[in-house]
Formats: C-alpha cells, sequence, structure tokens
C-alpha cells in the first residue's frame, strides 16, 4: 500500500469547490440572460447561454474527474465572456474583474511555473483590455443606469466569490495544518503522542517540576511476551491488542497525565502532581484493568494480555533520562520476578 501524501489532499476539497463555482457561476449567467435582454443587449443574453452551456460541461467533467477538460472550460469560459463583457459594453461594466478570480485559483490548480507563466498571461490580456477600451468605443453600449447596475451586480459577483475562495483557502490550509500537527505529534497507531514530542513534553513538565517542586512520576508499561501473540496470531491482532492497550492505559489515567507509545510495545506515562504511592496505585489500576479484558483470536480462542510496569519519581537530580531509567530497571525486575506486575524504582 502507498502512503498518502497528506498535502495533496486539498485537491479533492478544491475540485468540489470548483463544482460549487460553475453551478455560482451558470446561476449568475442565467440572471444575466435575462437581464441583458431586458437591458437591450441580446448579443450578451446569447453569450450567457454559451457560457451556461460551457459551465454544465464543465461540471459533469469535474464530476467524471475530467478535471483538465473542467478547468480549460471554465477558463475559456471566464477569458471570452470578460473579454465580450468590456468589448460590448465598456470597461465600466466590470466584467474585467473575473479575470481576477483566476489569481489565487492558478496557484492551486498549477504548478507554481506554470502558473507565473499563466499569471503573465493573464496580465497581458488584463491590460490588453483596459488599452483597446480607450481607443474604441463599446460595440453595444447600454443606458448609464443601466450601465451602473451591470457594475454593481458585477462587483458583487466578484466579492462573493473571492470570500467563498478566501474562506475555502483558509479552511484548507487550517485542515491540513491540524493534520500535519496531529501526523508529527502523534503515533498512527495508538492515537498516543509520539516519542518526540513526548519529550518535548516532558522537558516542559520538568520544567515546571524544578520550579514549584510538585512531585512528578514515571510509569514505563511493556506488554509482556508479546512477541509470543504476534508469533501465534499474526501482527494483525497484535496491531489491535496494541491499539487497545493504549486505550485502556489512557482510560485509567487522569487527562493531564502524558502517555505516550515510547517503543514497539511499551508506554510511557506522566504523571504531574503525583508521587510514588499513587503512581504505584494508577499503574496497579492499569494493570489489573488489563487483566479484566480479553481479546478474541480469529478462532475463537480466548487471548489474556498481561502487562508489566516499573515507576520512579523525578528528583532534583534528575533529568528526563535518569528519571526513566530507574523506572525502567525497576521495569525489568517486574519482568524477572514473573511479570504481570508493577514494581518501584529502588529508593
Ligand atoms: P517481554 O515480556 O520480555 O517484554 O517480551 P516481549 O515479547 O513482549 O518483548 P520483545 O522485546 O522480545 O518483543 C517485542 C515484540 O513487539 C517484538 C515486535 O515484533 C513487537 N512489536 C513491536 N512493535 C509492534 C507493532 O507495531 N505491531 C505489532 N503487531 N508488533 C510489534
Ligand atoms: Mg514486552
Ligand atoms: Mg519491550
Amino acid at each position: 500500500m502507498t502512503a498518502r501524501d497528506p498535502t495533496r489532499e486539498r485537491r479533492p476539497q478544491f475540485w468540489q469547490v470548483a463544482k460549487r463555482c460553475c453551478q455560482i457561476a451558470a446561476t449568475v449567467d442565467v440572471a444575466f440572460f435575462f437581464l441583458f435582454h431586458l437591458l437591450g443587449s441580446p448579443i450578451l443574453a446569447w453569450v450567457n447561454v454559451a457560457s451556461v452551456t460551457m459551465y454544465v460541461v464543465a461540471y459533469r467533467a469535474l464530476g467524471k474527474k475530467q478535471n483538465g477538460l473542467a478547468i480549460s472550460l471554465i477558463w475559456a469560459e471566464v477569458i471570452i465572456h470578460a473579454g465580450l463583457g468590456v468589448v460590448l459594453i465598456g470597461w465600466e461594466s466590470g466584467f474585467h474583474y473575473y479575470l481576477l478570480i483566476f489569481i489565487p485559483a492558478l496557484f492551486v490548480t498549477m504548478q507554481l511555473q506554470g502558473a507565473v507563466v499563466a499569471l503573465a498571461g493573464l496580465w497581458s490580456y488584463y491590460v490588453a483590455l483596459y488599452l483597446l477600451m480607450w481607443f474604441i468605443e463599446p460595440l453595444q453600449p447600454i443606458a448609464p443606469g443601466a450601465l451602473l447596475g451591470v457594475y454593481l451586480f458585477n462587483l458583487s459577483v466578484v466579492f462573493a466569490l473571492f470570500s467563498y475562495l478566501s474562506f475555502f483557502y483558509l479552511t484548507m490550509v487550517t485542515t491540513a495544518n491540524r493534520k500535519l500537527r496531529r501526523m508529527a505529534t502523534t503515533d498512527s497507531l495508538t492515537g498516543l503522542f509520539n516519542r518526540r514530542h513526548m519529550t518535548y513534553l516532558v522537558e516542559k513538565e520538568l520544567a515546571r517540576f524544578q520550579r514549584n517542586g510538585h512531585p512528578v512520576a514515571f510509569l514505563v508499561l511493556d506488554i509482556d511476551h508479546f512477541k509470543l501473540i504476534n508469533d501465534q496470531y499474526g501482527h494483525e491482532l497484535g496491531d489491535r491488542v496494541l491499539e487497545d492497550v493504549a486505550s485502556i492505559i489512557k482510560a485509567q489515567l487522569r487527562t493531564q497525565d502524558l502517555i505516550a507509545r515510547w517503543g514497539g510495545e511499551e508506554f510511557l506515562a506522566v504523571l504531574p502532581d503525583t508521587g510514588l504511592q499513587n503512581a504505584e496505585a494508577s499503574a496497579e489500576r492499569v494493570r489489573e484493568a488489563l487483566l479484566a479484558h480479553s481479546w478474541l483470536a480469529p478462532d475463537g480462542e480466548q487471548i489474556d494480555i498481561t502487562i508489566s510496569a516499573g515507576v520512579s519519581e523525578f528528583r532534583k537530580s534528575d533529568d528526563l533520562n535518569t528519571a526513566i531509567s530507574r523506572a525502567d530497571h525497576a521495569l525489568y525486575r517486574s519482568k524477572e520476578r514473573g511479570r504481570n506486575r508493577v514494581e518501584l524504582e529502588v529508593v
């Protein structure tokens, strides 16, 4: 299975927005069809019929994932429509504003180099239209009052589309950021903190300890004979056990306790404001909760899982490694003494 690239996940959302834009644009063009008939500009009215057709085809192409075709149609429609609107009823119609919507859209749909080239083309077209209208009169002018109405309408639609797109970009970036942050800080199997992020969080917790002296306890928890589970029942069931064990540990500890997947089948919990005895009680709670839980193998056989734990308490002279290594030694003792037990550091 190939891993998904999270930075590419904006694409499906983007195509949803493109579809929505097709719907909005087609609706606006239907309105324009009637409006320009009323305003005595039949050519522009019929241009809108062509536009609606192009948006309908583009919308259907998006539905069939023919995104290249859809984008080309949308591009062609906006460029031709904006050009015709300006040439027929004048620069003051505001039809050229629609071209500006492409500036952000270009960077989402294209590679940077292509976007820059397209941007240069768009700018040239925009300037050329403006210069053209310096030298010629509109071919099918409408009454000044009507022109003002068309201008205000176009301006409002462009405002609305820009707001919609900006909101979409913001949502897209925020969602992507949240996803990346989660991926960078948690273990994908269990959802617990990963080792790197846990180290960062614990360092902060220890700095607080150095300031206020409140006790901080460390629990190192290791599943017993986990290799056998994998060997006997397969890696997949092993993974499921790891997920469930993580949930059980989480359920037995408090919300302020920091819990990480520290190694393959080893977990580290850091308990703020907790002394050695209370930490031992917490570890016992986890051990007993696990004991009370059993898993079913594919053949219906019941699998019992146990955990061994080592507990230490942070001392003034400690750093993160020394505190963990004392909990680790306690864990080794639990293993030596038969597993499925909790041992305290040697004071
Ligand atoms: P002990 O009681 O001494 O801790 O024995 P153990 O078998 O649990 O310890 P050992 O270190 O020998 O084996 C750990 C096993 O955990 C080996 C490895 O394949 C398994 N493991 C590590 N990470 C994962 C994982 O993500 N998924 C699964 N299914 N197994 C894993
Ligand atoms: Mg183990
Ligand atoms: Mg281990």
